[in-house]
């Protein structure tokens, strides 16, 4: 938990947000700004900058985040098969457009139109 973290904080409930799944190890919640019908974030529980300070001893995590995905995508509103999908995101960094430094995946979905950045 790192104090000064928007996301740590909402992992551990001390600020409130919409909650559609959590365990032992990912907290994963509704963006307040959606960018398309479904937008949600996952986010690891410990805190993690970004993927510039992940390393082979965080594989086994990070590909459970991943597997995540489609459960989450398909239990929340993301259309099932080819004609539907969901996009995967994970910005790093100020220059990738990462604005909250606490890891995040976000699982961007729902029917079109809605812009693909
Ligand atoms: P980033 O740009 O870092 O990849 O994404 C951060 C995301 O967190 C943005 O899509 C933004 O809308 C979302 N966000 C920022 N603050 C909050 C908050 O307090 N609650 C929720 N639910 N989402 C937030
Ligand atoms: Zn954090």
């Amino acid at each position: 938990m790192n104090n000064n973290c928007l996301f740590c904080k909402i992992a551990a409930g001390e600020i409130p947000s919409k909650k559609v799944y959590e365990d032992e190890n990912f907290y994963v919640f509704h963006d307040i700004n959606p960018a398309a019908p479904v937008h949600l974030l996952v986010i690891p529980k410990h805190h993690v900058p970004s993927m510039q300070e992940i390393g082979p001893q965080d594989a086994q995590w990070l590909g459970r985040m991943m597997t995540l995905a489609p459960k989450l995508a398909a239990e929340n509103g993301c259309t099932p098969g080819p004609e539907g999908g969901f996009r995967l995101v994970v910005n790093t960094g100020v220059e990738g457009g990462q604005e909250v430094a606490h890891l995040h995946m976000h699982i961007i979905g729902g029917p079109r139109p809605w812009d693909k950045r």
